[in-house]
């Protein structure tokens, strides 16, 4: 993001808009972002046993596809995707992230610029990257946006494009982003705590 960007976050997050992305930054950030969530929370903690209880074995779990109310693509390419695959329990909070996205980003070109148009995956049966537990999308309880511009280990907010209102909308609805979370990784969206 441009120093501009990062400024019009820190503004919204109530940090000081000085373009320069550190601790305090980060702190209000989550303290910001915290505050949306619902409490308590809807879903379970991110540990592989309690995902398991909650979601069911990884890799087994009950599917849905929820309709995408929405132009959305597979990847950076010309696909249209029409549903997505997530777990049964998820199918009406994703439905509302669905139509929170179209409140927030009115038209197409807002979809656009905001990377939401850009699907690049939910319920996937694998590991973790770099581990042996199962993956949150094994549980079909995470999905992928726009990882083009928010590439693998790529920090947020600086080298990454996922805008602060997504981050906002997944959150009203209880799921956590990875790039709030741990400032990379910022494709990533998961129903957990
Ligand atoms: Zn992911």
């Amino acid at each position: 993001m441009t120093r501009e960007e990062i400024q019009s976050i820190q503004r919204r997050i109530g940090a000081e808009p000085d373009g320069w992305w550190g601790p305090n930054s980060m702190e209000s950030c989550q303290r910001h972002l915290r505050s949306l969530l619902p409490h308590p929370s809807p879903f379970p903690s991110p540990a592989t046993e309690k995902m398991a209880e909650y979601y069911g074995p990884a890799g087994e779990v009950p599917l849905v596809q929820v309709p995408v109310p929405y132009r959305m693509k597979l990847y950076d390419e010309d696909k249209l995707v029409k549903a997505v695959t997530i777990h049964e329990r998820l199918a009406p909070s994703l439905a509302g992230i669905f139509s929170d996205i179209i409140a927030v980003f009115p038209t197409p070109q807002d979809r656009d610029r905001a990377g939401v148009t850009r699907f690049f995956g939910s319920f996937v049966n694998r590991p973790q990257r770099g581990g042996t537990r199962p993956s949150k999308h094994a549980f079909g309880a995470a999905i992928d946006l726009d990882a083009t511009r928010n590439g693998l280990h790529t920090p947020w907010p600086t080298k990454s494009a996922m805008p602060l209102e997504v981050f906002e909308v997944f959150a009203r609805r209880g799921w956590v982003g990875l790039g709030w979370l741990v400032w990379r990784d910022a494709m990533h969206f998961q129903a957990t705590q």
